[in-house]
């Protein structure tokens, strides 16, 4: 028999018991056939390519359980605020981007830090810095926004014709003016007025992004957010990713989650649903139906997250994404029409809020023959009776080891040392026997690359070098889990992707070293060499000439 790819000469880590580590891959119809202890295949099987990995690690494809596709996508477009320490700089890249566009554009920024500019950009400013255009500058958590007076005048903020839906706040100064800075759910009074994006924009931002994460070993991600909401880019957003799939230019794959407020009461019921009795599942391996995604409340960088007490360093103790009963309502019902749920909650109050509404859930029928996953998005800050309900109730956390990093300075600011301990949790999970897959909510907040997610699980370091919940590290080898097999768990594919053994998916990376054996300090900074989904190279095929996307085989 000829099989179609012998990856030979590799440090393999299948994360498959039978052979923990192996030398060779056998690849044949985008599967592995088999993990070789050694570089010979058996005698009575050839192979058509034999390639060498030079003794590189090959590890599993990485797989982000919650990340935003299309919108990392279109804020590659974006002027990148990232960085920027002061107020003047912001104001000067509006500037520079709005000389180059016409009178009437919009001027789309994203990843400015309140923290370290010191406060919101100002609407006036912006209103100079855009020559009177409309100005849209994204927070980097994506919980907020700050725009121009154009935008307001367009939105009807204004004038009063606005209608700010639910869970938004338009936030005003002592005077009453609005300061152009938008909460939440608010930020659709700008986001509305671009939307929605035309479908082929919409496909050519998806694959912009999926080129990024095959580069950084990518091989499936979840769309955290489609069609509804603040976050959805259109109501026809699904159809954008069918189209870059059609194309060829949907380089990992994808799950796919709209937001919940696209789900309805559909004729026949019971519970909530889409046309047709659309629910997760419908799809393949490449585009696939995920859970329905709901809002519980906001984020911690920018105090929007529901927490029981107060913040340390506000005077309010943030607020929950719509009213209690409605966002217990949209739960239950998707859960009753079918829906697997992913449930966005940061503050331990909307923790509190989501787990009421899971165990109200877990009490009603459910209309599938497999369990429900119940994801619980971010998991900011649980308490240990909080932990306790999850395991009781089989919810799983969904944190970002990453933020830790990126603002965990703030978000332990935010807290006060009395609740630092209990942000962004990991080890405690997994000790009360729940799984952890990994994500990194990119562009939100973080930059999504794998294996710098990898480290700041291992390390849990801020950038001023403290470390939040010490005891909640774990090592290498489970954070190589989290973004491998339990990720590909989570979207119910564990007997499918995330090991390299006989019948999975031959979605795998070469690395320029080995995880599970770098000092940690070194993890996020090891070379992805080559990216293969399905047993074909999505990245670095010249490098080591592996069969391509579109080659013959
Ligand atoms: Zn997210």
């Amino acid at each position: 028999m000829e099989i179609d790819l012998l990856l030979r000469d590799a440090d393999v880590v299948t994360l498959h018991d039978a052979l923990p580590r192996g030398r060779a891959v056998a690849v044949h119809h985008g599967r592995v056939v088999a993990g070789l202890d050694d570089d010979e295949l058996p005698a009575a099987v050839r192979a058509r390519r034999v390639v060498d990995a030079g003794g590189a690690t090959v590890v599993p494809g990485f797989d982000d359980a919650h990340q935003h596709t299309a919108w990392f996508g279109q804020s590659l477009a974006e002027i990148p605020l990232g960085g920027l320490r002061d107020l003047d700089a912001v104001d000067d890249a509006a500037a520079a981007r709005a000389a180059g566009l016409p009178g009437d554009a919009f001027v789309v920024g994203s990843g400015y830090d309140d923290v370290a500019l010191g406060e919101s950009p100002d609407r006036r400013a912006l209103d100079r810095a855009g020559g009177g255009r409309p100005v849209w500058l994204k927070h980097r958590s994506a919980h907020v926004c700050a725009v121009s007076t154009e935008v307001l005048r367009r939105a009807g903020v204004l004038d009063g014709t606005a209608a700010v839906p639910a869970g938004g706040v338009v936030v005003r100064d002592d005077a009453g003016d609005p300061t152009g800075v938008l909460l939440e759910a608010a930020q659709a009074l700008a986001g509305d007025l671009l939307r929605p994006y035309a479908l082929e924009d919409l496909a050519d931002a998806i694959a912009g992004a999926t080129a990024v994460f095959a580069r950084e070993g990518l091989t499936h991600v979840t769309e955290a957010g489609i069609a509804g909401g603040w976050i959805g880019r259109s109501p026809r957003e699904l159809a954008a990713d069918q189209l870059a799939r059609e194309r060829g230019d949907l380089a990992v794959r994808v799950d796919l989650m709209p937001e919940t407020s696209v789900l309805r009461d559909v004729p026949g019921g019971p519970g909530r649903g889409l046309d047709l009795g659309l629910r997760p599942g419908l799809g393949d391996l490449d585009l696939r139906l995920g859970p329905m995604k709901i809002f519980f409340d906001g984020a911690l960088s920018s105090r929007t997250a529901a927490m029981r007490e107060p913040y340390a360093d506000r005077d309010h103790a943030g607020y929950l994404g719509d009213d209690p009963e409605a966002l217990h309502a949209a739960l239950v019902g998707a859960v009753e029409g079918g829906w697997t749920v992913a449930a966005h909650a940061i503050g331990d109050r909307a923790v509190d809020a989501a787990l009421d509404a899971f165990a109200d859930a877990a009490c009603r029928p459910w209309p599938r023959a497999r369990p429900p996953p119940r994801r619980l998005e971010h998991a900011g800050v649980v308490d240990d009776a909080a932990l306790a309900r999850m395991a009781a109730l089989g919810v799983t956390p969904m944190p970002q080891a990453r933020f830790l990093y990126e603002i965990g300075d703030s978000m332990a600011a935010a807290v006060g040392d009395d609740r630092v301990d209990l942000l962004y949790r990991h080890a405690s999970f997994l000790r009360a026997g729940l799984r952890v897959p990994a994500s990194s909510d990119r562009p939100c907040v973080a930059d999504g690359h794998p294996l710098r997610g990898m480290q700041s699980m291992v390390q849990r370091r801020t950038a001023a070098g403290r470390t939040p919940g010490a005891d909640e590290a774990v090592d290498a080898a489970t954070a190589l889990r989290a973004y491998t097999v339990d990720a590909a768990w989570i979207a119910g594919d564990e007997d499918v992707r995330g090991r390299l053994a006989p019948g999975f998916a031959a979605d795998l990376v070469v690395l320029g070293d080995d995880v599970t054996r770098v000092d940690p300090d070194r993890i996020g900074d090891i070379e992805v060499v080559a990216t293969l989904r399905g047993g074909r190279a999505t990245h670095g095929a010249d490098v080591l000439g592996l069969p391509a996307e579109g080659d013959a085989p």
